[in-house]
């Protein structure tokens, strides 16, 4: 297949945000919610800041990468004067230092040794971190996230820790061929988000759900998710070098 023109490729960027940003109003509509009430977050892995910046010059306000390497190589060109950059991969701890002034909110925090990193490093840099505890939600081996039981544990941990704040929970589902089946996984999450909230914690904070991808996020709005993390049905199918 040939490769597009770059023209061609910020036109269908275009047509992109404006379905997904219609099909995210009509979900959050269908379960009693605004457009606004729905984080639309753009995955911009392997996307070159040239076209995540036309994505932000059509109205996208939250932006995240998954690897430390690719977002400080990119970090200089984001236009962050109108955009968030939050991160939503894995981190390892020694890396945690890299990023740590410069995103608005780290997605991915699965372990007391990496919140505690976290924590020692925003006190480093008199800030306090936004972060979400990430669920492995489909018990699946090789995938980061706690488990479920493994929450309550985690979450009295990290809330005690200084210069850190809980806002929510995030997860990554297992790939499910009928959508039917992803919306167990997001339906438990839900649960678990409505769990925590009503428990009212010192410094946990459930502002946002963050789940639903490109294949699943009208769904996700569907079932409760706040947050939605959007790559390839935004950017085009990804293109590795
Ligand atoms: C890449 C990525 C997404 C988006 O994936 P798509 O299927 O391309 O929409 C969401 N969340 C995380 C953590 C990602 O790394």
């Amino acid at each position: 297949m040939m490769e597009r023109s770059f023209s061609e490729v910020l036109d269908d960027v275009k047509k992109n945000y404006f379905e997904i940003t219609e099909n995210i109003a009509r979900a959050a509509e269908k379960s009693g919610r605004k457009y606004e009430d729905i984080t639309f977050l753009a995955a911009t892995k392997t996307v070159e800041p040239a076209v995540i910046n036309h994505a932000v010059s059509l109205g996208l306000r939250y932006i995240g990468e998954n690897k430390v390497q690719e977002l400080l190589s990119k970090y200089d060109e984001y236009d962050l004067k109108n955009c968030d950059l939050q991160f939503i991969g894995h981190l390892q701890t020694n890396k945690v230092r890299q990023i740590i002034d410069k995103v608005s909110m780290i997605q991915s925090v699965d372990s007391v040794k990496l919140a505690n990193e976290i924590s020692k490093q925003s006190i480093k840099n008199s800030l306090v971190s936004n972060i979400l505890l990430e669920v492995n939600i489909g018990r699946e081996e090789n995938k980061s996230g706690v488990l479920e039981e493994e929450l309550d544990e985690l979450i009295e941990k990290v809330s005690a820790m200084p210069n850190i704040q809980i806002r929510g929970l995030m997860t990554i589902p297992p790939v499910c061929e009928k959508k039917i089946e992803v919306c167990k996984f997001f339906d438990k999450m839900y649960k678990l988000f409505i769990d925590i909230s009503s428990k009212k914690s010192d410094n946990v904070y459930m502002d946002y759900l963050s789940m639903g991808m490109s294949d699943d996020y009208e769904e996700a709005v569907l079932c409760g998710a706040n947050m939605v993390r959007i790559g390839s049905r935004l950017f085009g199918s990804r293109i590795y070098r």
